[in-house]
């Protein structure tokens, strides 16, 4: 910024530019009187990121003209996320003292810094959505790496340790942080600089050292031993955490009080889902990246409070592994299942529930504006209702079917236990209510915020500063008594505030203790010694409602601040209730039942569905289907043509042991779940991206950590694997594969999408290996898709079919049947390795050379000129730059056209 700096400056530009060097990664907030200034480089990025006006102000020099931009101080947080959205940090800097007595320039201090990843307004957070800020390090000595994340707007914090530079990488990216502080040594891997995390490069010995972390920690939490945390032995997660911490401290400028205690994430407990499963699956955005419609989450959500949203979203994440929780839930989810009338109590009673914990952290961090107790209030007062929705013992027809006998007429057992601790928190609401108005200002600094009756001397202030023109009034009533003239007004000007005016004619009726202040043509104007006192007793009354007001915020703020722990247990409550409901509220508009589940591994779904594409396309057009792993049939090895419903059906599997394990209900008329420790999913290169080489390399090292890291408890879904490579690589590669899988850990549970029909061949010669199609029918020549999953394998590809479904031209097509037809005639005994190789003599291109000893019989040439404009519109496709989607659009375009 130096270069474009004027020479000489005036104070202020000095005071502001020794408080920006302090600050060069953030754009600078400067307060002057009622707006927030930036100035030089910060104003342009500001102005056009904010689309605001970017003016200028003269320097000293006259010549040069410093660039400004600016917005009033009132509406600063409706600016503050587009700049936080776009990757800004921003510092606060505020006049530290009262300008009236500021003796020279006003002081400035920076009194907050604001990063994506360290916010606590609502406007800058996604309401069910974790906001967290992360810190990952590696140490290459131990061979160990650290990962911890905090989210600041609610107190949450966790973190985890590993042994695997990579995995470290991938949970990252699970948790997808806003910022990842990383020491300036490390580099992330290049798929990782894809998501929008924001990589903040740290030097190792500020931010990462094991002692001052530790002893940061130590401090934050309040304890005097690593071990109270389980820490003890994690010296990277403990600097990972040390990280954060500095982090926060220097940004926040705050006390760490309000984090919660630091929980590691114990993933031994948890249904491990990696970051690329949870895409394939679409778990909370789509393949190509949109939220919404098409993902899991939007079937599933269901919750009326962000506490509850926040919940949902982290059972996703993490399923449970034990069966305890899963049953306890199931328990928990059935009772609101059953009893509908229960369920839509509740959910009008948390509808009026706002975010308890974030509203928390703000008023703990002194963040909170007026509106918040408001809000908090109003969330407080949700709770008795809540409670007595509970406490009502459900009448015979609302019992839930799993109930004991003796049970029945009372309420279930973890309800009682919930009830047992729960707090309505009636102090702090009986407080609150007695304390603010309905809608307060925006601002405490301005008075307005509280009740008549809530605090003896601001009753009198009140009375006053709002009631000033009643006393006015009986004044100049009293005057008009004591003098008999009727006529005398009372009027202000900014000049001589209140005075009496008295018509020229009744100026001698006027008694001695008034004191003419002005003549006018028609009037006099006088004031009285008690006109004068009241008036001043009005506004000052209005000036001590303010700073009383202010006072009595800060005490309020004190007070609610004391709350925090019995607030955030009963957030929690209310998250796991809203948690309850809303797998319920899903399973009765989506029609899904209870799973049982079990330590085994056998897995049996009956009438299973993919709940999203059911809910897409309605689930009159979606076709249920049986599923079965078991020890004989360990591998599903599932063949059919495109389109015909194989990916589906593999997702729908690996979805429904997920929600099994979240203790939700599933899609399914029945199923029996053998409990999984993690769940792959992996797509093949061709159906990801068109991507060549670096997407099969990719495609080949997923598949190596599947093959290393899965155990006889996982479960595992393989679409395609083996396809971005050339026929035989790829189908050798498959054959490799579904043979590993077969083999260890006496066979792990895989479902395998695959277009070889030759691996169909491995049933009966592998132990596990079974044979599954998607039934199609054929129909004059054309087929349809019966979406039915039915034992052994499809007879062949009808890619041929497929296309002409797709609307590519007869004349294509009919030459593709030639093709084909000449192809089978030489792959005798219908040896389709073979025939692989025969086309690749026929395809420029493909690296197989055909077999030796047979020479393949070329298919007669079409000599016929195809001037069909398909045809030369495929010519022109750019295959290699398209995405599938752009494909299908592709496809329907032309279906339109021709
Ligand atoms: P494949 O993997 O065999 O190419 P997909 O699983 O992608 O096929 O399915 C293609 C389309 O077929 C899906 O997008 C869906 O619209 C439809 N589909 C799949 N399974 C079913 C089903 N069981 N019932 C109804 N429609 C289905």
């Amino acid at each position: 910024m130096t270069a474009n700096r004027p020479t000489k400056l005036t104070p202020m530009m000095e005071q502001y530019l020794q408080i920006k060097d302090q600050y060069p990664q953030c754009l600078l907030f400067y307060r002057m009187g009622d707006f927030y200034e930036l100035f030089f480089e910060d104003a342009e990025v500001a102005a056009r990121d904010l689309q605001i006006t970017l003016t200028s102000r003269s320097s000293s020099n006259s010549e040069f003209r410093i660039p400004m931009c600016g917005v009033p101080y009132h509406a600063v947080e409706t600016y503050l996320p587009k700049l936080l959205a776009k990757g800004h940090n921003v510092a606060i800097c505020e006049q530290v003292e009262d300008p009236r007595e500021a003796k020279g320039l006003v002081k400035r201090e920076v009194k907050r810094i604001l990063t994506p990843g360290t916010v606590v307004e609502d406007v800058n957070l996604v309401a069910k959505g974790h906001n967290f800020l992360g810190a990952l390090c590696w140490d290459t000595k131990n061979n160990s790496g650290g990962l911890a994340w905090v989210d600041y707007s609610t107190g949450d914090w966790s973190g985890m340790q590993l042994k695997k530079q990579a995995d470290l990488w991938q949970w990252a990216q699970k948790m997808s942080p806003r910022e990842l502080i990383i020491p300036e040594e490390l580099t992330p891997p290049p798929s990782f600089a894809l998501t929008n995390t924001i990589i903040l490069k740290k030097p190792a010995k500020a931010f990462f050292d094991l002692k001052r972390s530790t002893e940061k920690i130590l401090e934050s939490q309040n304890i005097v031993e690593l071990g109270a945390l389980g820490l003890e032995k994690s010296n990277e997660l403990v600097r990972a955490c040390g990280a954060l911490l500095t982090y926060l401290k220097l940004t926040q400028k705050a006390e760490l009080t309000h984090l919660s205690r630091f929980k590691p994430l114990n993933l031994s407990k948890h249904l491990i889902l990696d970051d690329i499963t949870e895409r394939n699956l679409e778990l909370f955005k789509t393949l190509d990246g949109r939220k919404g419609l098409g993902t899991l989450w939007q079937v599933m959500d269901h919750t009326l409070t962000p506490m509850g949203g926040r919940l949902l979203a982290e059972r996703m994440r993490h399923p449970w592994r034990d069966l305890t929780p899963i049953l306890e839930t199931q328990n928990a989810v059935e009772y609101f299942f059953t009893n509908d009338a229960l369920r839509k109590d509740i959910r009008s009673a948390l509808d009026l529930v706002y975010d308890l914990e974030r509203l928390s952290t703000r008023i703990q961090l002194n963040r909170a504006a007026p509106k918040d107790f408001v809000a908090l209030r109003q969330s407080i007062s949700a709770l008795p209702t809540v409670r007595s929705i509970l406490e009502k013992v459900p009448s015979e027809a609302e019992q839930y079917t799993t109930m004991d006998e003796e049970q029945k007429l009372t309420l279930p057992d973890w309800l009682t236990k919930l009830l047992k601790h729960w707090d309505d928190l009636a102090d702090y609401y009986e407080l609150l209510d007695k304390a603010f108005v309905d809608n307060p200002p925006p601002l405490i600094t301005e008075g307005g915020l509280f009740k008549h009756g809530f605090h003896n001397e601001l009753n009198e202030l009140i009375e006053l500063s709002e009631h000033g023109e009643s006393k006015l009034e009986e004044l100049l009533q009293e005057e008009q008594e004591a003098t008999g003239i009727q006529k005398m007004k009372l009027k202000y000007n900014r000049v001589f505030g209140y005075f009496f005016d008295v018509p020229k004619g009744s100026v001698a009726n006027v008694p001695d203790y008034f004191v003419r202040r002005q003549t006018l043509a028609n009037s006099e104007r006088y004031s009285t010694p008690k006109l004068k006192e009241l008036e001043e007793k009005l506004l000052a009354a209005t000036d001590k409602r303010k700073s009383l007001e202010y006072k009595l915020f800060q005490k309020m703020r004190e007070t609610m601040a004391e709350a925090r722990s019995r607030l955030l247990f009963m957030a929690d409550v209310l998250a796991g209730l809203d948690y309850w409901q809303s797998l319920a509220e899903a399973a009765r508009k989506w029609n899904w039942s209870r799973p049982s589940l079990h330590s085994e591994t056998h897995i049996s779904i009956k009438d299973g569905r993919h709940p999203v594409v059911e809910a897409v396309q309605g689930s009159s057009n979606f076709i249920p289907n049986d599923l079965r792993v078991d020890n004989k049939r360990k591998l599903l090895l599932i063949t059919g043509p495109n389109m015909a419903g194989k990916s589906t059906v593999l997702r729908q599997m690996a979805i429904i042991c997920i929600l099994a394990q979240m203790g939700s209900f599933v899609p399914a008329r029945e199923a029996t779940i053998g409990i999984a420790d993690r769940v792959f999913s992996r797509v093949g290169a061709s159906d990801n991206l068109a991507q060549g080489q670096s997407t099969f390399m990719v495609e080949m090292m997923e598949t190596a950590r599947i093959l290393r890291q899965a155990t006889k408890r996982s479960l595992i879904i393989l679409d395609e694997i083996g396809r971005g490579t050339s026929t035989f690589d790829g189908l050798s590669l498959a054959w490799a594969v579904v043979e590993e899988l077969c083999r260890k850990s006496e066979g792990i549970r895989t479902l395998f999408a695959t277009h070889y029909h030759e691996l169909t061949a491995l049933e009966g010669k592998i132990a596990g290996v079974h044979n599954m199609n998607i039934a199609i029918k054929e129909w004059g020549g054309e087929i349809v898709f019966l979406r039915r999953l039915v034992p052994g394998p499809s007879d062949r590809s009808y890619g041929i079919e497929v296309a002409n479904l797709a609307g590519v031209p007869a004349n294509v097509v009919k030459r593709a049947k030639e093709v084909l037809t000449s192809l089978e005639s030489n792959s005798q005994n219908s040896n389709q390795v073979q025939a692989a190789a025969t086309m690749a003599s026929l395809l420029p291109g493909i690296p197989e050379a055909p077999p030796k000893n047979k020479a393949a019989k070329t298919p007669p040439v079409n000599t016929e000129p195809i001037d069909h404009p398909l045809v030369t519109a495929l010519k022109d496709l750019d295959t290699d730059n398209m995405t599938p989607m752009d494909a299908l659009k592709q496809l329907t375009e032309w279906k339109l056209l021709w």
